[in-house]
């Protein structure tokens, strides 16, 4: 069976720093598997890279076995691949429907000028939108949330709604940077039971995140990462009892 994703001796150089160093990985459909790391590792690289936002130097990526590597970034969501990023990216002026909708729209319309791009649509696709975006955020419970300006959602909420963002796209493939950085411990354990829900429904996940605990009770695989180097791959126990693993973290 060929996996949903291959990543191939993937190298990113950046002048001198080599973000990533010969990255080989695959992810078969309906994994949810976990990337740590040190920072500075090559992690938020190899999500950038899969998403087609950072090209390579070199390697190949395939999706449901077919080469990507020269699809332009904007194409990637109609493959059928979505990503959250490290920091909240919200557009402050719009509700949390309208973000969503974006989601929505992107899979349609690659520039920046989404709001303009948006006006212009018949009133039927615009309705077809927004039904998507609303089923979504009913999906990650935020329904009463909708109308809402992002600005006046708790930190935890704001990035439920990016989760949402990026599903409405109607990904195969969710890749979610850090997606409970600075959360506390009870909204750490919502979003996982969120992406636990959304493994169910069969969306095959890349997360990268800090904390061990949820890695343990959320992911069905991992990797790790040390110097653009995949230094270990297996469950997720396996990967963090690994010696070259614990030697990373250690800073040896
Ligand atoms: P992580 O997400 O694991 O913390 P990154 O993938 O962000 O690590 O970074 C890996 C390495 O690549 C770091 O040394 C970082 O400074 C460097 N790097 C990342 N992006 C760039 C860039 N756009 N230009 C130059 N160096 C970069
Ligand atoms: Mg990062």
């Amino acid at each position: 069976m060929t996996a949903l994703l291959e990543v191939e001796d993937v190298h990113v150089h950046f002048g001198g720093v080599r973000a990533l160093d010969g990255v080989s990985m695959q992810v078969e459909e309906g994994e949810l598997l976990g990337i740590i790391g040190p920072n500075g590792s090559g992690k938020s690289t190899l999500v950038g890279v899969i998403t087609r936002l950072t090209d390579p130097t070199s390697g190949e990526l395939r999706f449901r076995g077919r080469s990507y590597a020269s699809t332009p970034a904007h194409r990637v969501n109609s493959l059928g691949i979505a990503r959250t990023y490290q920091s909240v990216r919200l557009l402050p002026d719009l509700t949390v429907v309208e973000n969503v909708l974006i989601g929505a729209a992107v899979t349609a319309v690659s520039r920046p000028a989404v709001v303009n791009w948006l006006r212009l649509r018949s009133r039927g696709e615009q309705g077809r939108l927004r039904a998507v975006a609303e089923e979504v955020l009913e999906r990650v419970g935020m329904t009463s949330s909708s109308k809402a300006y992002p600005g006046e959602l708790p930190y935890g909420l704001q990035r439920r709604v990016e989760i949402a963002r990026a599903l409405a796209s109607k990904p195969a493939l969710l890749l979610l940077d850090e997606p409970t950085a600075g959360m506390n411990q009870a909204e750490r354990r919502e979003i996982g039971d969120l992406l636990l829900e959304l493994k169910a429904d069969g969306l095959t996940q890349i997360l990268i995140e800090h904390d061990l605990a949820m890695k343990h009770r959320i992911c069905s695989s991992a990797i790790a990462l040390d110097f653009g180097h995949l230094i270990a791959s297996g469950t997720p126990r396996e990967v963090v009892e690994d010696p070259r693993v614990r030697e990373a973290y250690l800073g040896k």
